[in-house]
């Protein structure tokens, strides 16, 4: 079966080309067109049959990756399951199981089963649990992996390719040398074993096992920085060169690809590094890391890189990845995978709506409008994360009857301004006042914001997902009791 890549090329508008227009509130022509130049992608491999397909481009919504996954010290499927739907639920448009401990196997398997966004996995760290020593990898074994994981229906892989052996010594000096884990994994493999990149060499070939399942590439960047200091290093720039090669040779096989980008780089450095990227690679979708825009913040890693994904996105970054709290200090669990998630969102919401995309500020719009108006449950239901805003009200004002109240316990009764201005708009209309009152408002119905811009987040068609086994709960919710 063509990739998506090829029947646009021939013209042909699929049916995942036509669902993405619907989200995206666009004409699927111009879809076909994106995919067909090699400016979008979707992610859909022809085995993930729970899929409803969404698009990763610059004209489009800016989109967040999750990853979740489990590790060598923690790991069960329960879980892991748990993660990829409180992920789901919180607006993810994509996950990617960077799992590298418990079986594998089955935790991706369940992953793409009960998945109904794009599943993206990194295949290196499989290949590591295959062997004893990093450099008993073979080819072999490196094509076996992909292989397997492509028929298992992953609709994304990271491929390190751009780490050769030419740029290594393009490493030295730096503070933090080599931090991306498959980065460090190559580079240690084509030290030991004193040949190319194995990725690299065999990257037709892998190509060729993309192309019938339908796998996107993302295209890692191994040798991105893990500072300031060693960002928009040499290093940096000579593996972006050759993903721009090697960006060309996949859509030469029909291949659709997305090119990942740092990491840690200063904010005033951000948007050089998107416009250089999108020059380079010839405009295939940025998927960056954030990036952090300083590295001072140990446990505040989702804000300090939020702030850099916004300006990434601002300048034409098509998807952010997410950073947790534990970014640097540990695995996170469910709870980071939602104050990443919630961080990411605002960067990309905000991103859209600086950039002008249509709609994109309605949602802004509606939300101020309910919170003029006292209107606490409508503010409540358009938030980013409802659940949040409704926990913290009700924290210090939980009563029905303050629903309808026109303060909060932020500045009481005595000092709501917004009480305060519309007593005055309202005396004002009574008598011969300048204040006019405030009417508008927004119907997100008629919005034209794609999907991803609109509330509420995390909206996908579940329709084809399987229910999910019976031990996981994945919102904390509590089981009936049984009468
Ligand atoms: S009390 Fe203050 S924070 Fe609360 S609604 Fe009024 S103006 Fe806003």
């Amino acid at each position: 079966m063509p990739t998506q890549l090829q029947r646009a090329r021939e013209g042909t508008v699929t049916a995942a080309m036509e669902r993405v227009a619907e989200r995206e509130q666009c004409d699927p022509e111009f879809v076909r067109e994106q995919v067909a130049e090699g400016q979008a992608v979707i992610p859909t491999n022809h085995g993930h049959d729970s899929l409803d397909p969404m698009v990763v481009g610059r004209e489009f919504g800016t989109k967040v990756n999750a990853n979740i996954g489990a590790s060598e010290t923690t790991s069960n499927l329960e879980d892991e399951l748990e993660k990829l739907h409180t992920a789901v639920h919180y607006g993810a448009d994509t996950v990617m199981d960077l799992s590298t401990g418990g079986d594998l196997d089955e935790i991706r398997e369940a992953n793409v089963e009960y998945s109904p966004v794009p599943v993206g996995t990194v295949p290196i760290y499989e290949a590591v649990t295959r062997v004893d020593d990093v450099a008993e990898i073979t080819h072999e074994l490196l094509l076996e992996v992909i292989e397997g994981q492509a028929e298992q229906g992953v609709d994304y892989m990271t491929v390190h390719a751009g780490v050769t052996m030419e740029h290594l010594p393009l490493t030295d000096g730096r503070k933090t040398g080599i931090v991306s884990r498959g980065g460090s994994i190559l580079a240690q493999w084509i030290e030991e074993n004193g040949m190319e990149n194995p990725l690299y060499t065999k990257f037709e070939e892998i190509c060729e096992i993309f192309a019938e399942h339908d796998v996107t590439f993302s295209l890692g960047d191994g040798l991105r920085p893990g500072c300031l200091a060693d960002a928009s290093d040499e290093a940096q720039f000579a593996e972006l060169d050759t993903l721009g090669e090697l960006t060309r040779t996949a859509w030469d096989h029909g291949v659709q690809v997305m090119v990942e980008g740092p990491g840690h780089v200063p904010m005033d450095e951000v948007a050089d590094n998107v416009e250089r990227q999108q020059d380079v690679c010839d405009g295939a979708p940025f998927y960056v890391l954030g990036p952090l825009v300083t590295d001072v913040a140990p446990g505040y890693d989702h804000i300090t890189s939020a702030i850099g994904a916004t300006e990434a996105a601002r300048a034409g970054a098509a998807m952010l990845c997410y950073v947790t709290p534990k970014e640097h200090l540990g695995l996170p669990d469910a709870e980071d995978v939602r104050d990443g998630l919630a961080a990411y969102r605002i960067a990309a919401h905000a991103a859209d709506v600086a950039n002008g995309r249509e709609g994109a500020r309605d949602w802004d719009d509606a939300l101020s409008e309910a919170r003029y108006e006292f209107d606490w449950r409508r503010q409540f239901d358009l938030a980013l994360d409802p659940e949040r805003a409704r926990e913290f009200h009700d924290q210090t004002l939980p009563g029905d009857n303050y629903k309808e109240a026109r303060f909060c316990s932020m500045c009481g009764v005595d000092f709501c301004s917004m009480r305060i201005d519309q007593d005055a708009r309202e005396a004002a209309e009574a008598g011969e006042g300048q204040l006019e009152a405030i009417d508008d408002e927004t119907d997100l119905e008629d919005s034209p914001a794609a999907e991803v811009n609109r509330p509420p987040v995390g909206e996908h068609d579940g329709s084809d997902v399987p229910d999910l086994p019976k031990f996981v709960d994945p919102y904390g919710h509590e089981e009936p009791a049984d009468d």
